[in-house]
């Protein structure tokens, strides 16, 4: 494409008045406003009214003002109460004319209707969402009036066409610095990946085709700031385009200056969806056009700077341009393309959007949830009430990606302790992984299939020796009951050891196995077959940090409670343990804890159970599995949660003994265990686990966490412990160092202050005032620092207060 080489020497005022006065009969002061090519003159007269002359670069056709007048006479007619210009005739009656001006160039004249306002580029940022929306809104309202307008101009050639974006490839060398020159090239690229194969997908209509912040004018901002008239200027690009490069081309501008660029356009998008709903392969190309449209500008401005060095309406957008073109960088294009899908109102939940009728086309109602409130009032009645939800302030999330969970508002949020996204939510790989296998098969475990034993085989290899058979089942309550029906059978005993405040799972064994919930609200007690003991936690334990042997005096309760029941002649199946204990507040073993404890476990004849549920796939950092960090092996381990990255599937590893016990006759089945989907998952998780070098990134990240958080604990004595490995971590807050004494109120404020800030972070711990994070392993450095930053703010601010 050639871009327009010539450039006109400006009309001066006072030419523009006399051409006004000729054409128009009108005495008027001309003040100029700005344009690229043409010269646009705002024409007061001496009753106050203002209008906007347009007097058109010599090379202007008429069929292209014909074109703009046309289309607003269309809105005028169709949308009559569309806020834009209208068309003013001369004095002959004419939409347009042809005159010639004191240089002795002839010219296209034309008067419109002025539009007060400021513009969105002078509105402060960051913009509130309903304007946004009310952009959005406008351009879909034009943009389906436009439908039935039709102008053999709209088919030219012009270069914000967004459809002909890779012109600009050639005149990257126009931009002298490479770094940028080489970021404009990356947007160019991200074009052609992404746009030209579904080129065919995209609808094409009329549209404006300009909403850069310079042409949206809002008025009255001052007094309704949230809901001012939005309107639209010159519609000299006007064309026939991707339908969707409309929305994309305001929200690239409304991005402008912004922090949060997603957020900007998905409010931009939602409006405009409202009147004009896009597709999927529309949505997909939603973010490449965004970033299309800065690239095609940065290239434009350098070219024309180069043409006409002191034009200030040439770079006007440029600098702010640049800015954000490199905060999109740092955008994944697939973390974009989910977000706006969501902007898909009716696309919240996958389950609830099919139409509202039967095959054979009668109706029948679906029940949708409006608003949060709406949805909180049904969860209450129809779910049961003791499943608690958190936030002082529910959350309805309707969106994930990676370390961010989104809102039905579109708020992006920080998630810092969800620990069942291992690889981050809704990562495309696992994703991807899952929807081919359930599109190929998924059924039961009494056929041959290769995922469960590619799975098998895989989960095996990571795990030290004797660990070797499977046994595959769907959450960790479940794996943890058939933990315990192996360690019962191999052994031919009953009794269990537990650590106090433990949590193992929902099952009615698990409840009577885990302290945290039987002797918790509800509890019916410890039965007699479960022995507690001690936890080893060294901060608010038995016996505390810096005292002498510390491991081998917690596990001597361990040891004492295998005599008693020697002596009683009760027979201890297994001791069971999580190797860091999560529910039980993020605790870490005193060295040479469990290494003693499973030596008397064992010399009295039981097995040991490490529940991993939490702690293994790499989460620690130092160690992939919980029990390497404490140098034991034990007999049977117990996976579960993020073993497939939010899919359903947990497992029990054990060794071929145990397992030669278990098969005493009685069939082992379980109907989804280890299904084909479940190990596609599975073996997704650790492609991108080992890919990524994601334990690694746990090591390194949190090592750093752990020293921002314990300056923090130096600086506010309600920290009282940072404690923790890699992205297992836990703050413990206490409101008196001296003796732990646990600060229940303030850890509660906290995490709904954090919730409010847009950092979800939650509490464990039997007085639950340990702040647990947990966040997918492909949390980075500043998502640490936002935390610690955030934290820091709550802190300074006093959580003590109510
Ligand atoms: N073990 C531990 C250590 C757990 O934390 C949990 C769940 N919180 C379970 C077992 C039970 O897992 P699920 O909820 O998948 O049944």
């Amino acid at each position: 494409m050639l871009l327009e080489p010539s450039t006109a020497s400006p009309v001066p005022l006072a030419d523009a008045e006399r051409l006004a006065s000729d054409a128009y009969g009108l005495t008027a002061t001309a003040r100029r406003l700005p344009g690229e090519y043409d010269d646009n003159f705002q024409l007061l007269t001496l009753d106050g009214r203002s209008s906007v002359f347009k007097i058109m670069h010599p090379s202007r056709e008429d069929s292209f003002v014909d074109m703009q007048c046309k289309a607003l006479l269309h809105l005028a007619g169709d949308a009559a109460h569309l806020p834009v210009p209208r068309v003013i005739p001369t004095a002959q009656g004419e939409r347009f004319a042809r005159i010639r001006t004191l240089d002795g160039t002839e010219r296209l004249i034309w008067l419109l209707s002025f539009i007060p306002g400021a513009t969105l580029a002078e509105t402060q940022t960051p913009r509130p969402a309903e304007l946004l929306e009310s952009v959005g809104r406008l351009l879909g309202e034009i943009d389906s009036t436009l439908l039935t307008f039709c102008h053999p101009a709209t088919t030219r050639d012009i270069k914000w066409d967004l459809s002909r974006a890779l012109w600009a490839r050639d005149y990257l060398p126009c931009i002298a610095d490479p770094a940028r020159r080489s970021l404009a090239a990356h947007f160019l690229s991200l074009f052609e990946q992404e746009i030209l194969p579904r080129t065919s997908h995209l609808r094409r209509s009329v549209i404006y085709g300009d909403a850069n912040d310079h042409n949206i004018l809002l008025s009255s901002p001052g007094s309704a700031p949230h809901r001012p008239v939005v309107s639209v200027i010159d519609f000299g690009d006007m064309h026939t385009g991707f339908t969707v490069a409309e929305p994309a081309v305001a929200a690239a501008y409304a991005t402008l200056g912004e922090r949060d660029p997603l957020r900007v356009a998905y409010a931009v998008l939602a409006g405009y969806q409202s009147l004009f709903p896009l597709n999927h392969n529309e949505l997909a190309a939603f973010f490449p056009l965004m970033a299309a449209r800065l690239a095609v500008s940065v290239v434009n401005s350098a070219h024309r700077q180069a043409l006409v060095s002191d034009d200030p309406y040439v770079v006007v957008s440029e600098a702010a341009a640049w800015a954000t073109l490199e905060r999109f960088s740092l955008i994944d294009p697939r973390q974009a393309h989910s977000f706006f899908r969501s902007a898909a109102t009716d696309d919240f939940c996958i389950g609830t959007s099919h139409p509202e009728r039967r095959d054979d086309g009668s109706a029948f109602a679906i029940r949708r949830y409006e608003t949060l409130a709406e949805s909180l009032a049904a969860r209450k009645s129809l779910l049961g009430k003791n499943l608690s939800i958190s936030y002082d302030q529910p959350l309805k999330v309707v969106r994930g990606w990676m370390q961010y969970l989104y809102d039905d508002t579109g708020r992006a949020f920080l998630d810092v302790y969800n620990n069942v996204p291992l690889v981050g939510h809704c990562h495309p790989r696992v994703v991807a992984a899952i929807q081919q296998q359930l599109a190929l098969l998924n059924t039961n475990t009494r056929y041959l299939h290769d995922n469960i034993l590619c799975y098998a085989d895989r989960i095996t290899s990571l795990l030290p020796s004797p660990l070797r058979v499977c046994y595959f089942v769907n959450s960790g309550s479940e794996a943890n009951e058939l933990a315990l029906r192996l360690a019962r059978t191999h052994t031919h005993r009953e009794d269990v050891i537990v650590l106090d405040h433990a949590y193992h799972g929902h099952t009615s064994s698990l409840i009577d196995l885990s302290p945290y919930k039987f002797n918790g609200p509800g509890g019916q007690g410890k039965k007699p077959w479960v022995h507690v003991a001690p936890i080893a936690d060294d901060f608010r334990g038995l016996y505390r940090r810096g005292e002498p042997d510390l491991g081998k005096k917690y596990a001597h309760h361990v040891a004492e409670i295998l005599e008693n029941a020697n002596r009683q002649e009760h027979g201890i199946a297994a001791f069971i343990a999580e190797t860091l204990p999560s529910v039980a507040g993020q605790i870490v073993f005193p060295q040479g804890y469990l290494a003693e404890v499973y030596k008397h476990v064992r010399s009295a004849g039981a097995l040991c159970i490490a529940d991993e549920v939490q702690v293994g796939f790499g989460r620690l950092g130092s160690h992939f599995w919980g029990f390497e960090s404490q140098g034991v092996v034990p007999d049977i381990v117990v996976l579960g949660k993020p073993i497939g990255n939010a899919f359903p599937l947990a497992a029990v590893v054990t060794t071929p003994e145990i397992a030669a016990s278990f098969n005493n006759g009685m069939e082992f089945f379980s109907t989804f265990g280890g299904n084909p989907v479940a190990c596609a998952a599975g073996l997704a998780v650790l492609d991108v686990l080992e890919s990524s070098r994601l334990q690694e990134n746990a090591l390194r990240v949190g090592g750093h966490w752990v020293r921002e958080l314990q300056l923090l604990q130096e600086k506010y004595p309600l920290i009282g412990d940072v404690r923790g490995s890699g992205f297992f971590l836990g703050i413990d807050l206490v409101t008196n160092r001296e003796h732990s004494d646990p600060a229940k109120r303030q850890a509660s404020y906290i995490v709904n202050r954090l919730r409010q800030e847009g950092v979800l972070a939650g509490t464990d711990g039997p007085h639950h005032n340990v702040l647990k994070l947990r966040p997918p392993l492909i949390f980075t450095d500043s998502n640490a620092s936002l935390f610690s930053s955030t934290l820091s703010k709550i802190l300074e601010e006093g959580p003590a207060q109510p």
